[in-house]
């Protein structure tokens, strides 16, 4: 495991910056300028890097029937539907998959609206509209999708680096911090191990539950470089992460933590694509397989296997940046709880 001995640099008692009253505040801010316009040279980095290795982007749905369920307390948000009760997109999951049928690669910069709890809006990390780069591969291993985002990161942290060094001097961001990430060779440890660690901490971690934003802070704040977490248990998250067969109640799913305690940066997996098998997952994750008419009605039609991964673009844009909280990162921030523009 990539955890190393090093003091945090960061902690979850940080200062949190004032936020805004106004967008003029904000936008006219030269922080908040620069770290958009680092935000955009990651963006064309990532579409370059993608489209390179024959991605091709597709743009996601905002509303629809139904929506990812594996959102851990947040909630959804209802939109009238000419008298049919539709969501907006918490992620774009099921249409991921779906797209498959016509490219072998996609990707999309997907917007996403999640009520998350009240309470995480003092976490740095947690909006309640936020952006996922958001990417699935046909056939694909969950190794392949590791490897993906592995160097997908590391090309855009060093597109960064290498291209705005004075953006990043003006906020303040070590750019030595980026030394190990852009060479790669990011860490890899288990579930299993990440919550050894977080009990041998003193964190009291579940080994069946997700690690909390604490515990996963946590880990970071220990870390030099990026590292996935692998195999979460099953329980932890939404059924289309696949089950390993051969260790029932292991899921073939990964995330990605970044170092210097900014946490978690994506969330990916192999997906679960047979239609007996999805059924029982929807029933085991307490989900109705009524509720899920067109993805099931395709499903026994035939989803492709598949692996895919969605990185928050404002978390690593907060990373990249060292800004201290995911809030700064977007132009029109919408932080849990808290009415504004
Ligand atoms: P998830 O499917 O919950 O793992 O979300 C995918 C990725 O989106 C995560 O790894 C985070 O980087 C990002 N993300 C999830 N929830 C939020 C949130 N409330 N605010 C900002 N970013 C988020
Ligand atoms: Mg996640």
């Amino acid at each position: 495991m990539t955890v190393t001995s090093d003091q945090p640099t960061r902690s979850a008692d940080t200062a949190s910056p004032p936020f805004p009253s106004s967008p003029d505040q904000h936008l006219g801010s030269a922080a908040t300028r620069t770290t958009l316009r680092v935000q955009n040279r990651m963006l064309a980095a990532t579409r370059a890097f993608l489209t390179g290795r024959g991605f091709t982007e597709l743009l996601p749905p905002i509303i629809g029937p139904v929506t990812d369920p594996g959102i851990r307390g947040s909630k959804q948000v209802d939109v009238d539907f000419y008298g049919h009760k539709y969501k907006l997109m918490t992620s774009a999951i099921l249409y991921k998959q779906a797209s498959l049928l016509a490219f072998a690669k996609i990707f999309y910069i997907a917007p996403n609206v999640r009520l998350e709890p009240i309470e995480t809006a003092v976490t740095h990390r947690h909006l309640a509209e936020f952006h996922q780069i958001d990417v699935e591969i046909r056939d694909a291993r969950r190794e392949d999708a590791i490897a993906l985002a592995e160097e997908l990161v590391s090309f855009v942290v060093g597109e960064v680096v290498r291209e705005m060094p004075g953006e990043l001097d003006s906020l303040g961001r070590d750019r030595d911090a980026f030394r190990e990430a852009v060479a790669g060779a990011f860490g890899r440890t288990t579930h299993r191990e990440a919550t050894a660690d977080l009990v041998a901490l003193g964190h009291p971690q579940d080994p069946g539950a997700e690690i909390d934003w604490e515990g996963e802070e946590i880990l970071s704040a220990k870390a030099s470089n990026p590292f996935f977490v692998v195999d979460y248990p099953k329980g932890s998250r939404g059924f289309y992460d696949r089950e390993n067969t051969d260790n029932p109640g292991v899921l073939r799913n990964f995330d990605l933590i970044a170092p210097e305690g900014y946490g978690e940066l994506a969330s990916g997996s192999e997906r679960e694509y047979d239609y007996a098998t999805l059924v029982t997952r929807m029933r085991e994750t307490g989900e109705n397989p009524a509720k899920y008419g067109w993805y099931l009605d395709l499903a026994r039609r035939g989803i492709p296997a598949s692996s895919g991964f969605g990185i928050g673009l404002e978390r690593f844009t907060r990373y990249v940046t060292g800004r201290t909280a995911a809030w700064e990162a977007s132009a029109y921030p919408k932080l849990p709880g808290v009415v504004s523009a």
